[in-house]
């Protein structure tokens, strides 16, 4: 999970995770050896007196210790992350050479196994990695198997079967470390989310009304100098249009810091349609893009704030229309979806979407444009919301856009 991203946070936690493995690998080693070969024997018939003198010997323990100064040589080149495998494939391949001097060529049955294998197996969901979760649960599954076919040896069946049961606890501890974790970060990206909100809002607030009414004002005069003088200037209908344009900007920026009330009422999905298109056709048309509708009825009239619902139209036929700048089709589907839904879907041939974008759509500001505003769609998004509808967009650079809309047909049947 966390080898993706090394930010230094991360290897500080990945460093502590081997610090405390370390010290309990070593622990765990060393007692359960002393404890098979010194304490139990004393006291009952099972384990071995004394340290064994087959097999690696002392040897075995020279070679265990040597993977101490290897890993801290790792970890001083900067690569803690590999600190794990050394210690796993260190040790599974000293356990497979001690057993093999052990018990190759004899007819002793096979016994065998360090307590540190349970820690392995345990210890792996702590790293929080997948990755390294496998490799210790089938490498120390392999290594029995290895060691049963290369000996001949049934007895490796019960270890085996031991590490599959707990390999199967310790994969419940990962899931659930990596489920927590998600929730996390989820958690964290909606509260910043709103804190951008929030502070986008209390800013729209405060100037969204200052710039409001001298701009009415300055509509108000213009409109009237056009009528006064309808020939002398060619003009009026640009700073109109311009006026228009800041107007709504202000409007999506007052949306988000003042959310309006949403009026649910019957409304014909046909015409929101149809008035989105009628106020889109000219920009369309200055960039030769054909936009096609398909309408499959009959359509039933939707619970909702037409007027908002022909906003989310406009913003996003604007998208799809803008992302056409050599001009191209835009096909609008609208469908009933069984459920009590509405089906809309507006596609484009334009020139897509990067993968490294689409998480950041929706998010304030954000725009690729060289004149846009990054409000369109998050403003889209809020409306969509709370007419408890969904927004989805599919898309592929350079190949087109496909942004579907699903919203329910009758509020308070679907509420309940
Ligand atoms: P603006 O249109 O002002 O840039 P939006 O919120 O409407 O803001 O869109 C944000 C960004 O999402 C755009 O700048 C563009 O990069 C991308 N985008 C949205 N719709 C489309 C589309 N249909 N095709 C390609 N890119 C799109
Ligand atoms: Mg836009």
């Amino acid at each position: 999970m966390n080898e993706g991203i090394r930010s230094p946070r991360l290897i500080f936690e990945e460093k502590k995770a081997i610090k405390l493995f370390l010290w309990l690998f070593y622990i765990f080693f060393i007692t359960y050896d002393i404890f098979y070969f010194f304490i139990l024997p004393k006291y009952t018939t099972y384990g071995k007196d004394g340290f064994p003198d087959n097999g690696l010997g002392y040897w075995l323990y020279v070679l265990v210790f040597c993977l101490l100064p290897l890993s801290i040589y790792t970890i001083k080149k900067g690569n803690p992350y590999l600190v794990k495998y050394i210690f796993l494939f260190g040790y599974i391949m000293i356990d497979i050479v001690d057993n093999l001097l052990i018990y190759l060529g004899t007819s002793v049955p096979f016994a065998s196994g360090n307590i540190v294998e349970l820690l392995f197996l345990f210890f792996s969901p702590i790293f929080v990695n997948k990755k390294y979760y496998w490799t210790v649960s089938l490498g120390i599954i392999g290594k029995y198997i290895l060691i049963g076919v290369i000996l001949q040896d049934a007895n490796v069946i019960s270890p085996v079967i031991l590490t599959i049961i707990l390999s199967a606890i310790a994969f419940i501890l990962l899931i659930r470390f990596y489920s927590y974790i998600k929730s996390l970060t989820s958690v964290h990206e909606e509260l910043r989310q709103k804190e951008k909100l929030a502070t986008i809002g209390q800013m729209a607030a405060a100037i969204g009304h200052e710039i409001r009414n001298p701009l009415s004002s300055l509509k108000g005069f213009t409109q009237l100098q056009q009528e006064r003088y309808p020939n002398t200037n060619d003009f009026y209908p640009i700073m109109i249009q311009e006026i228009d344009r800041i107007n709504s900007i202000v409007n999506d920026l007052m949306y988000l810091g003042k959310p309006k009330e949403i009026k649910f009422e019957k409304a014909s999905i046909e015409e929101i349609i149809a008035y989105t298109l009628s106020i889109t056709q000219q920009q369309a048309e200055r960039q030769g893009v054909n936009i096609e509708t398909i309408m499959k009825g009959p359509l039933p009239p939707i619970e909702c704030d037409g007027k908002q619902l022909k906003q989310v139209f406009i913003n996003l036929i604007k998208n799809a229309i803008e992302a056409m700048a050599d001009g191209g089709e835009v096909r609008v589907h609208v469908k009933v979806l069984e459920e009590n839904k509405m089906y809309i879907s507006i596609q484009d041939e334009g020139c897509g979407i990067a993968d490294e974008d689409i998480q950041n759509l929706g998010d304030p500001f954000f725009t690729t444009k060289k004149d846009g505003t990054g409000l369109g769609l998050m403003v889209t998004n809020q409306i969509i919301k709370d007419h408890f509808g969904e927004l989805k967009i599919l898309s592929e650079l350079n190949n087109g856009t496909l942004v579907e809309v699903i919203i329910p047909i009758e509020i308070n049947k679907f509420k309940i």
